[in-house]
């Protein structure tokens, strides 16, 4: 099912026609910005040079820090009058980068999560509940205009209160849910344990999983316990926010919107593009956007572009999972580990419940990780050999993934902060010491 079938499926020399078409039309229009004027006239980028997509290299690289320090107006390429509204990354250290939509932006914006929603299968005969906070995180309304667009029942409930959202799921009889997947795991505790409902006998189909990295068991574990389809959705303020790439019903890797976006993947030490297959950070740039272009900005995002058709006929590439971030990266005694492989871990195990945390500190001059782990409330026991059993089992398993041993402490379950929006995983307390 599409939403612009033309747009979708465009072949691969008409995308990349147009792809040149609107690079060279973001370039003139980003020189309206004291930042890039500057930084396009100091690399001397001329719009004749472009002649082909790969051409884009003779371009530097944007970084967050470029943003925050052109905060609050510095990259603006309208007058201000122009703007309707602007976003906020959700990050909560350093000034917050913003960016501004025009109402072309938001149209665009809205068009792409229309794509997005057909292309799971999603269509104005759901009810949808949008979990996401709504404010200046882009997660709220973002998906909310697409929603409305394709003409979802839309339920604008943002985050927490947990009670209340399973309220409105069950009077409402909500089909697609918008949410993080650790605030997904939440609420089925909440549904199993305290509100003695099983999450398969809501009228759930979907869930859009976003804003944070997550694991393939995590997918898997949650879409065992609601028995519905759980779609990967990845996004970021600097490029709108959701709708970037999503998955489609094949729910193999995210299919990435390139009309809208040129998408590269580099080496984050050298800078240097990557081929398509290969592991790196991923680098985007607007094609559409008119109140505040974006070339070539550096996500931190670690994927790779996957190679191959998607069996569903869009011809717009798709990127992998995200690994995690280059600064989530953990240096533990010289090995590096990511957050990402202790969940993938971890949540293959039957008796892990749904929340865990991953402590650092010193011992003596030796770094130590704890993996903080909740127990499964279906198999929860408090006979010692049966915990002493599963520590081993994980601290077993974690050790053949990432080569370190961590001590395993298991907890009962809701002990661990549960997370309403972007979970709180790592707690590195090796610099205090
Ligand atoms: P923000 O700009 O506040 O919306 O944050 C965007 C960041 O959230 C991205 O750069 C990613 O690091 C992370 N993120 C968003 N969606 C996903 C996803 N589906 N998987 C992993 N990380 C994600
Ligand atoms: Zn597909």
């Amino acid at each position: 099912m599409y939403w612009d079938k033309k747009a979708e499926t465009l072949s691969r020399s008409s995308l990349e026609k147009l792809q040149i078409k609107k690079l060279k039309q973001t370039l003139k229009r980003s020189l309206r910005s004291t930042f890039y004027r500057k930084l396009l006239k100091e690399a001397g980028v001329s719009f004749d040079s472009i002649k082909d997509v790969s051409d884009i290299r003779e371009i530097p690289f944007t970084t967050k820090q470029d943003l925050r320090n052109t905060y609050p107006y510095g990259m603006l390429c309208v007058p201000k009058e122009k703007t309707i509204r602007l976003h906020a990354s959700s990050g909560t250290t350093g000034t917050s980068t913003v960016i501004f939509h025009t109402p072309g932006d938001i149209d665009n914006w809205t068009e792409l999560l229309a794509r997005c929603i057909f292309a799971t299968g999603c269509d104005s005969h759901d009810v949808f509940q949008n979990m996401m906070t709504y404010g200046m995180f882009t997660g709220g309304l973002g998906l909310h205009y697409g929603a409305e667009k394709v003409g979802m029942l839309v339920i604008p409930a943002s985050s927490g209160n947990t009670k209340r959202q399973i309220k409105f799921m069950r009077d409402f009889g909500t089909t697609v849910l918008h949410i993080t997947p650790s605030y997904l795991l939440h609420i089925s505790d909440v549904l199993s344990k305290e509100e003695k409902i099983d999450p398969r006998e809501l009228n759930l189909k979907a869930a859009y999983i976003g804003a944070e990295p997550h694991s393939e068991t995590t997918r898997k574990k949650l879409e065992a316990i609601y028995g519905f389809h759980a779609y990967n959705s990845y996004g970021l303020s600097e490029m709108n926010g959701p709708g970037v790439a999503f998955e489609c019903t094949f729910q193999k890797d995210m299919h990435i919107w390139e009309d809208h976006y040129i998408v590269e993947v580099i080496d984050p030490e050298t800078g240097k593009n990557l081929p398509d297959g290969q592991e790196g950070e991923l680098v985007l740039t607007t094609l559409s956007r008119e109140a505040m272009p974006i070339l070539r900005y550096r996500t931190r995002d670690l994927t790779r572009i996957c190679k191959g058709n998607c069996p569903c006929g869009r011809t717009h590439r798709r990127i992998a999972r995200i690994k995690g971030r280059t600064d989530d990266l953990l240096i533990v005694g010289g090995v590096n580990v990511f957050p990402s492989q202790v969940e993938h871990i971890i949540m293959k195990i039957a008796e892990v419940g749904t929340n865990y945390e991953i402590h650092l500190q010193k011992k003596g001059a030796l770094d130590h990780m704890t993996v903080k782990v909740e127990l499964n409330s279906k198999m929860f026991s408090g006979d010692i050999g049966f915990l002493n059993s599963i520590r081993e089992k994980i601290a077993h398993a974690l050790k053949d993934e990432i080569l370190i041993r961590p001590t395993v402490e298991l907890v009962a379950p809701g002990t661990l902060e549960p997370s309403m929006g972007k979970a709180r995983r790592v707690y590195d307390n090796r610099k205090k010491l």
